[in-house]
């Protein structure tokens, strides 16, 4: 079937919510996909960060396919203890307390906010209620996820958004502390910005804000749906600067490709949330807790974390050898290249595309979010296709 045929079909059936790129994927093996035409690809953006043990790991396929063979799910009306096992497994490793499961990054982030909420109401009553998130941040779809997201281009048609929620410019504490009239309950923010444009935090910046959480009880939310489960080179992103949130969330690369959600909570907010207070049909999904345990087991040891470190290091290099790139930013393997002010980051995607390698665009910069697992070999290739591609620029 031609690529323009499944275009039509697709267009004939689908809500169009997505500028696609001229490609109809079908397969693949690690970090090397394939389309209806059996042309390959190194893959860059792993489906945004959520590949992270790349395609069909073959651990990753028998984890989920026992699972499947067993029982594909389970009400939450019931225990079920793979569910509790990945749940387990997360708070061991994160040091966090008890786990929420949903089936997206917008779904964690919406138990992170009404936690904030919730937790500030039983103690203070009413009128507490202001979540401060910072400028260009990205924290989902929903429409109070929208309304947490500090972009204006995000705040449009689908009025009246959430309210309370206030954006301040980011590594600002001054800003930030301008905030403090007596109606916050929460700071929430991503350690590296990633649809923002790859925009790290400083470290000082975050060990002020859990200062300034500390002072005024305000609920410190970290959100690492991208950034978390090994992306930057450590389990969590938060974990470069040292310190411990009140609340996480999680998704992308922590299903390994299905569809998981969770908010993490420290100790003291284990029974802010009871029962009948949130609930999810899906949220943990025995098959993608099976999924997700799997990938947590893989990538939390020091030698695979180190090993992301290090590729990150080696990808960070050779960008920055490459013609037309004004700097390298990110953490680990998620990483933005600025490029020349005169050429824009979708052309190069689109030049990338034809010559067999999936890269990203955040903004204006092109974005990397290479499977983990992806191989030195695939590594290379794909980054001289890059380089080929931007050597013939002009
Ligand atoms: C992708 C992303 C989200 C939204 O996740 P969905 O699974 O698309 O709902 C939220 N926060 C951050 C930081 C993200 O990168």
């Amino acid at each position: 079937m031609s690529f323009e045929t499944i275009k039509q079909q697709h267009d004939n059936a689908l809500m169009p919510t997505y500028g696609r790129f001229p490609v109809a994927l079908k397969g693949g093996k690690n970090a090397t996909a394939y389309d209806e035409d059996g042309k390959c690809y190194i893959d860059f953006g792993s489906g945004i960060g959520v590949t992270s043990l790349g395609y069909c790991d073959e651990g990753y396929i028998k984890a989920v396919t026992e699972q499947l063979h067993t029982a594909q799910h389970f009400s939450n009306l019931y225990y079920n203890q793979t569910q509790i096992d990945c749940a387990q497994s997360l708070c061991e490793r994160t040091g966090m307390a008890r786990v929420f499961f949903g089936n997206s990054g917008a779904e964690a982030n919406e138990c992170a906010i009404k936690l904030a909420r919730k937790y500030s109401f039983d103690k203070y009553g009413k009128g507490r209620s202001t979540v401060i998130t910072l400028c260009n941040s990205f924290h989902g779809r929903t429409v109070t996820t929208l309304a947490a997201t500090g972009q204006d281009v995000f705040h449009n048609y689908f009025f009246p958004f959430t309210g309370d929620f206030v954006y301040a410019p980011a590594n600002d504490l001054e800003a930030l502390k301008t905030f403090d009239d007596g109606t916050v309950c929460a700071v929430m923010l991503e350690c590296v910005q990633g649809e923002g444009g790859v925009l790290p935090l400083e470290t000082d910046y975050l060990r002020a804000v859990r200062r300034l959480c500390d002072e005024h009880d305000w609920v410190m939310i970290v959100d690492e749906v991208q950034t978390g489960i090994g992306r930057t080179g450590k389990l969590l992103a938060i974990e470069h600067a040292d310190v411990k949130p009140d609340v996480v969330t999680l998704a992308k690369g922590l299903g390994g490709g299905l569809p998981i959600g969770a908010c993490l909570c420290a100790e003291r907010f284990s029974d802010v949330m009871s029962a009948g207070m949130h609930g999810s049909t899906f949220g943990g999904n025995p098959v993608v807790c099976a999924g997700a345990s799997y990938v947590l087991s893989v990538v939390d040891t020091p030698e695979f974390l180190a090993d992301v470190r290090r590729k990150g290091e080696y990808i960070t290099a050779r960008l920055q050898a490459m013609p037309h790139v004004k700097a390298v930013r990110g953490r680990g393997m998620m990483l933005g290249v600025v490029l020349e002010d005169d050429i824009a980051a979708k052309d190069v995607v689109n030049a990338c595309l034809e010559n067999g390698l999936l890269i990203l665009t955040a903004k204006t910069l092109l974005r990397l979010l290479p499977p983990l697992s992806i191989s030195q070999e695939e590594l290379d290739r794909g980054l001289t296709i890059l380089e080929t591609v931007l050597k013939e620029w002009n």
